[in-house]
């Protein structure tokens, strides 16, 4: 007797009968009985209906096991593609158990294994299969394309909004948490490092209840376009229908304005994009270095930094002021140790001053620095007008050596002993070498020139150097590795503090 394996894929919809267990095997044991020396050896099938996702398939693994094993002799089944709609798989699992002289029977295709062009006709079903499973891919991803330009919302509830029935309904307690995160960012000037900190001094938590807030998430948020009413969907699709992988999709989006509720204002949402977008993509982690004076300015009284807050004026220009953190955000010291009382505030441009005038007592200094600069400025310059001269020398030498070499030439050429072609090739060729070697020696006594001018424009450089290093036209971040810090006292004084440097200037507010 030749002992019968089965296997099928069984729909977990209770309404496909045609798909059912008993259906099926009822089927396959027909098929057993129409066979004299056939009998069941074991039945073995997966559940759900998809054909493609073959790696969670138990049922299948342990066919190919016990067939690798030659436990049975034959294995029948329905179809090629219950079995994989990739042909590169379906051949990785055929060929050996063809091998081990098992014959495999696909009753709905009428195709088995004894069949001399059985992998052709695989092959075919297959391919076929695959145009189906493309078409249901594509059927279902163009329902909810549709589904989407009506409106309708995918995905997880967020921060701030509920998602029931594809639709957004605000949900106050997290909408009040947006609202705080976007006042802080942009009315309060504040970094996302610092807006993390406030928050969890607040104990406020996340989505997730977690007392701990990532800087990727409240980025994220500031990001997040359905905070302003909008809705942009299908950022992620599912374009490979093989292996049902989500993949980026940047093509095709879809973009509906006023979709929704908003919690911010639009003008501000726009504000903060803009913001982030002045940063560079990889800037997230020191974002709160925006301004020289960001993180630079300390409390007397909390030891917190402080931050600042811009305000238009009349006449069009903005007045930015620093002040205590938690002052600006609790108000005086409460009982519970929250708030400051330091209500000292100082104004940017201020503070400012103060960091150009303590670097300006540093002037005494400047003249050595110039001095030393200008030292290896005009021995860097003369090492190459050292190695000018050389050159030069040496180029003269070899244009002497050419003219004479030409002049030869012309005698030979007087003689009359040689062919005219000859010489003319000769000629020509040398007085290439000859404009060569002129044009190289050209060139290196311009430079020559320039260099013994530089007498004339070392005033030049000395006054370019001391602009510098009065800092007035220095880039921020320079600026900022100076200064150390500015500790603020509430009896209207300051201390400022250079970095490196151990020396401290007072000012009176
Ligand atoms: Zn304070």
């Amino acid at each position: 007797m030749l002992k019968v394996a089965t296997y099928c894929r069984v729909s977990t919809s209770s309404e496909d009968q045609l798909n059912s267990f008993e259906r099926q095997m009822q089927m396959y044991n027909e098929e057993i009985l129409l066979h004299d020396d056939w009998e069941l050896y074991n039945s073995y099938y997966d559940k759900g209906l998809s054909g493609t996702e073959v790696m969670n398939r138990p049922g299948f693994l342990e066919m190919k096991e016990a067939g690798l094993n030659r436990e049975y002799d034959i294995l029948i089944t329905r179809e090629v593609s219950r079995l994989s709609r990739n042909i590169q798989h379906f051949y990785e699992f055929v060929r050996p158990l063809v091998k081990k002289n098992i014959q495999i029977f696909f009753l709905d295709d009428e195709v088995d294994s004894n069949m001399p062009d059985f992998e052709t006709r695989v092959a075919s079903l297959i391919s076929h299969a695959q145009d189906e499973s493309r078409k249901t891919s594509q059927r279902v991803k163009r329902g909810q394309k549709i589904a989407m330009q009506s409106g309708s919302v995918f995905g997880n509830s967020l921060l701030g909004y509920d998602l029931r029935d594809t639709k957004l309904y605000i949900n106050q307690k997290g909408a009040e948490i947006v609202r705080k995160i976007f006042d802080m960012y942009v009315n309060r000037d504040m970094g996302i490092r610092q807006i993390k900190k406030a928050l969890e001094r607040e104990n406020i938590r996340t989505m997730k209840n977690n007392i701990s807030w990532s800087i990727k998430s409240i980025y994220s948020v500031l990001r997040n376009e359905k905070y302003c009413g909008d809705l942009v969907q299908q950022k992620t699709c599912t374009p490979d229908y093989l292996t049902h992988e989500k993949k980026k999709n940047s093509g095709m989006r879809i973009a509906i304005k006023n979709h929704h509720e908003p919690i911010i204002s639009r003008e501000m949402w726009n504000e903060a994009q803009k913001r982030l977008n002045s940063k560079s993509p990889s800037s997230t982690d020191c974002i709160s270095n925006r301004y020289v004076m960001s993180g630079k300015i300390k409390c007397s009284e909390c030891g917190k930094s402080f931050v600042s807050r811009s305000r238009k004026n009349r006449d069009g220009t903005v007045t930015k002021t620093w002040r205590c953190s938690a002052a600006n955000t609790d108000g005086a010291k409460k009982a519970n140790g929250i708030g400051c009382d330091n209500g000292k505030q100082i104004r940017d441009d201020v503070a400012m001053d103060m960091l150009y005038q303590s670097l300006g007592t540093l002037k005494l200094d400047n003249e050595y620095i110039i001095q030393n600069l200008l030292y290896i400025i005009r021995k860097s310059l003369k090492g190459s007008i050292d190695h000018d001269h050389k050159n030069i020398a040496c180029y003269e030498n070899e244009l002497n050596k050419l003219t004479q070499k030409q002049l030869r030439i012309l005698d030979m050429d007087l003689s009359g002993d040689y062919p005219k072609d000859m010489i003319a090739k000769k000629l020509s060729d040398i007085k290439m070498d000859i404009s060569d070697v002129e044009r190289k020696i050209y060139e290196l006594k311009k430079c020559d020139d320039l260099a013994c001018n530089y007498d004339e424009f070392e005033k030049d450089i000395a006054e370019y150097i001391k602009n510098l290093l009065c800092f007035k036209n220095a880039p921020d971040e320079y600026l900022r590795s100076l200064l150390k810090k500015i500790t603020v006292y509430p009896d209207r004084t300051a201390k400022l503090e250079l970095g490196n440097i151990n020396k401290t200037w007072e000012f009176i507010l």
